[in-house]
């Protein structure tokens, strides 16, 4: 089994019930046990700001899929949402299932890369992440309380519990 940290967010179609949605999936699925999920959180966009807010969360999961099946089982929940990869990096999007964490490997490929190259630069990942995982060390020795901490909040705020 791997534990894994899966950052989740949303900013279209009603972006709160998209994230109730994909964490109901989560559970539901056949390989995936979920430990623990965070509060729901809303935040800025990142890039284009010609978009709506984004919600966001962090789920914790256990897993015997490997990683780049644990990529294709997310990437099926995101297409069953209604996702459509148009190619505009950081644009709106119906459901984003990234993989922060799997275990403490350390995976550089074209289609994977763990942990999530941009997970310690921001605020709507980190934040959630410290709150379920508050004494989690990173491969790289980083301290997740310590990151969130000191990282901008950018306006980040709960926005309700998730079940
Ligand atoms: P960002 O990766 O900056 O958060 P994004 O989530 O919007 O942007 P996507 O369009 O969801 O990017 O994914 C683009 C590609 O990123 C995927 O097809 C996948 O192969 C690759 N990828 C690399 N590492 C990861 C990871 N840790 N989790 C999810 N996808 C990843
Ligand atoms: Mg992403
Ligand atoms: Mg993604």
């Amino acid at each position: 089994m791997a534990l894994c940290y899966i950052g989740i967010g949303s900013n279209l179609s009603n972006p709160a019930k998209q994230i109730q949605r994909a964490i109901d999936q989560l559970k539901q699925h056949d390989m995936f046990t979920v430990n623990a999920v965070s509060s729901l959180y809303c935040s800025q966009p990142m890039g284009p700001q010609d978009q709506p807010d984004y919600m966001n969360a962090v789920a914790c999961i256990d897993t015997s899929l490997s990683p780049v099946a644990l990529l294709d089982a997310l990437q099926m929940i995101e297409k069953n949402a209604g996702r459509v990869r148009k190619g505009d990096r950081w644009g709106a999007r119906i459901l984003d299932l990234d993989i922060l964490l799997y275990d403490l490997d350390v995976i550089n490929t074209e289609r994977l890369v763990v942990p999530h190259y941009g997970m310690k630069d921001r605020e709507f990942v980190l934040i959630p992440l410290a709150e379920i995982a508050p004494t989690l060390i990173l491969p790289c020795q980083s301290s997740v309380a310590s990151l969130a901490k000191s990282i901008d909040k950018n306006a980040l705020t709960i926005h309700s519990q998730l079940s």
